[in-house]
Formats: C-alpha cells, sequence, structure tokens
C-alpha cells in the first residue's frame, strides 16, 4: 500500500490523502487504522492524474538508434506520462497486424502502456490503403503522420471508413491550413473520425472553431513547442509558429476548442538531424513547458489535466483521474522553475533548440497502476513509527 499525504490534488481543489492499494485508489481523504504502508508527503507539491500522451514517436520498430523500447519508457515516466499513442512512421511502417502485435510484445513488460497506431496507406505510399477491416481488431487508431494524404479519393475513403468502423485517423495537413481546410469539408461530406495532429497555425484555428462552431465532428491538438516557443529556426514540421499564431493557439484553448497537447516527442540522431530530419524531443519537458505557458497565460491546471491527462487517455478507453476506484495512475509535480537541461535526458537522441530555457513545474513522482515508476529524489518519506499512526484503511 501507498499513502500519498497532504497532497494539493488539483480536481478536487482540496489538500488530502490518498490511499492507494492493488493499482487503484482505494481512499480519499482522512485515515485512522492501523496497517503499514508506504507514505510520501506531498505538502505544497500538485496531484494529478498522469499525462497520456496522444502524439508519440517510439521510433520502433527499426530505429532504436535514434531511441531505444526502454529509453522510451524512461523518458516518459521521467515527464510524468503512463500511456502514449505511438506513430507509424517506423522503419518498416507499421501497416500490418504483425506489426502491431511485435510492438506490443516488446513494450509489455514496461510501466509505459503503448497504444500502437496503424498507417492508414500502405508503407505511408499515400495510394493504397491498409486492410481496416481487419486491423480494427488491432487498433482504433490510424495515422500517416508524418506526411500528408495527397490524394483527395483516398482521403475520403478512409474517412468513409472510419464512419464504418469506428476508427480515428490522426491527420497530419500539410502544407497545413490548406489541407486542414480541405479535410473539414470532405468530413463535411462524408462523415469520418477525424483528429487534426500538432495545429499550429492561426488561419488552421479559425477554420476548425468555425467547423466545431457548426457542429462538424472533429477534434485537435496542439504541441507544447507551438506552445512555448515563436519565431525560432530549429527544423520541426510543422515549423516554429509566430506570435500571431501562438496567440490564436491560446486562445482556442482559453475558449475550449482544443482537445488534447500531444508531445510529438520525435527523436534523431545527430547525424539524421544534420541532414534536415524534422522534429524535437518533448517528452521529458512537455510539461514544465506547458505549465509555464499557461501559468503566464492565467490558464488553470484543470484545464491541463484535461488536454494532457483526460483526453487523450479517453481516446485508449481509459478513464483518467483522482477519485475513489480509479487506476492510480497518478503524477506528483512541484511548481518550481528550473532550466530545461538535454545532457540530463533519458533519451540518446538530443535534438532539441530548449537547453538552457527556463520552464515551470517539475515531475517529482510518477506512479502507474499503483507502482512508484518514477522518483527523482526529492519526495520525503516517512519514518516507520509515523507510518502505523496514518496507513490503512
Ligand atoms: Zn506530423
Amino acid at each position: 500500500m501507498l499513502l500519498i499525504k497532504n497532497a494539493f490534488v488539483v480536481e478536487l481543489d482540496e489538500i488530502t490523502n490518498i490511499l492507494i492499494e492493488d493499482g487503484k485508489i482505494k481512499k480519499i481523504g482522512e485515515f485512522d487504522t492501523h496497517k503499514d504502508c508506504e507514505i510520501i508527503d506531498a505538502k505544497g507539491l500538485f496531484v494529478m492524474p498522469s499525462f497520456s500522451d496522444s502524439h508519440f514517436h517510439l521510433r520502433n520498430p527499426g530505429q532504436e538508434y535514434k531511441q531505444t523500447y526502454m529509453e522510451a519508457n524512461d523518458a516518459c515516466v521521467k515527464g510524468g506520462y503512463t500511456d502514449v499513442i505511438a506513430l507509424a512512421n517506423t522503419n518498416p511502417v507499421v501497416d500490418r497486424a504483425e506489426l502491431i502485435n511485435e510492438v506490443q510484445e516488446n513494450t509489455n513488460q514496461l510501466s509505459l502502456d503503448v497504444y500502437q497506431v496503424s498507417s492508414v496507406t500502405k508503407g505511408l505510399n499515400g495510394k493504397d490503403l491498409v486492410d481496416f477491416d481487419g486491423l480494427v481488431k488491432h487498433t482504433m487508431i490510424f495515422s500517416d503522420d508524418g506526411k500528408n494524404v495527397d490524394d483527395i479519393d483516398v482521403m475520403k475513403e478512409a474517412l468513409e471508413k472510419s464512419e464504418e468502423l469506428g476508427f480515428i485517423i490522426m491527420d497530419h495537413s500539410e502544407p497545413e491550413s490548406e489541407m486542414v481546410i480541405r479535410n473539414i469539408e470532405l468530413v463535411k461530406e462524408v462523415g469520418g473520425n477525424l483528429h487534426f495532429c500538432h495545429i499550429s497555425k492561426k488561419e488552421s484555428i479559425e477554420a476548425l472553431t468555425k467547423a466545431k462552431d457548426e457542429g462538424v465532428g472533429i477534434t485537435f491538438e496542439v504541441t507544447p513547442h507551438h506552445l512555448f516557443s515563436t519565431d525560432l529556426d530549429y527544423r520541426v514540421n510543422p515549423p516554429i509558429a509566430t506570435k500571431e499564431d501562438v496567440k490564436a493557439l491560446i486562445n482556442a484553448i482559453k475558449a475550449g476548442y482544443v482537445d488534447s497537447i500531444g508531445s510529438d516527442h520525435a527523436p534523431h540522431s545527430d547525424e539524421d538531424k544534420k541532414n534536415g530530419s524534422p522534429g524535437i524531443i518533448n517528452i521529458e519537458s512537455a510539461y514544465s513547458m506547458v505549465r509555464k505557458v499557461f501559468y503566464e497565460n492565467g490558464i488553470d491546471m484543470k484545464t491541463l489535466i484535461k488536454l494532457m491527462s483526460k483526453w487523450p487517455a479517453k481516446l485508449v478507453g481509459k478513464e483518467r483521474g483522482i477519485f475513489e476506484g480509479s487506476l492510480a495512475d497518478i503524477v506528483i509535480v512541484s511548481d518550481e522553475e528550473y532550466k530545461i537541461n538535454k545532457n540530463g535526458f533519458v533519451t540518446r537522441s538530443k535534438n532539441t533548440p530548449f537547453h538552457g530555457m527556463d520552464v515551470r513545474g517539475k515531475v517529482l513522482m510518477t506512479i502507474a497502476k499503483g507502482e512508484i515508476v518514477y522518483d527523482n529524489g526529492e519526495l520525503a518519506k516517512e519514518s516507520d513509527r509515523e507510518k502505523s499512526s496514518l496507513c490503512g484503511a
């Protein structure tokens, strides 16, 4: 058993204690019976449901030189994440059941839950659709992320299949606003379940919010790096936005239009980066980047929980939250300021332009299904004597 005491539970707006047993939150409140368990003092800290990433590049199968399974696991739990949606632009591209199974087999021993996506077209070729009917037994999310589906008839047919079978398409629109507008029109025409990835432009936001106001059933994601920085020369797709774009993203979050924050964590070797591969490693600092932006713009922590935890978790069928009976997937964070240090990242790739930049809020502990899977060593543990008087059920 595990007891987190004196925690400020963001969702409940109160300081209380959380008792964890058998992987679940057993009780919230005051306890006075006597049973031995581990006690964590979370005084002065925020306690929230752990994060869930709607957009993660696992880099496997085939690209262990960018990031291994184990590094992905360690980087995620260090960043406060206990599950990720892994995109399909690997080598080979995940476009068939055996590859989804391979990833599941290679990740089922990890603390991290990996939900593997299939591509929409075979080998991301933009032409030949994957076997949706067969694949929906293995995944309910499909994405050609990394590439736009240029062919309008291919996109239309994929949307029709998503409507028929109930799966979600995660769309990488490029050029962004032009393709966002095209794809909204396609959804209006044929239906389907479309989630737009990494939205970064004011024009895209205008089109998406208008579509939502009209009742078009689309959803969309923004990323930590597009919120965190402007006018920066670093290769990422879509590019780092302008001040005006970022203002539009923030306003859309404030107005409740944005569904998720996906890290788009994209590790690359130095050599691949030199050769122009787009992407930033984000997962270990995503929370701190978002917290800083939210703090400076007066956006509350509950909105952060919705975008970084609850909504993306629901995509993979998990109800996340701090309540009695819920899975004990929990993150404990401080609100201190610190500087990003890429040399401290556990993933081997170091592609980030944010080294040395100020952020806010440090992940101190991550708990997955009741087990402590990350502990940075700063949290106070109680003495045995105090244990016996506080713990129990
Ligand atoms: Zn993308």
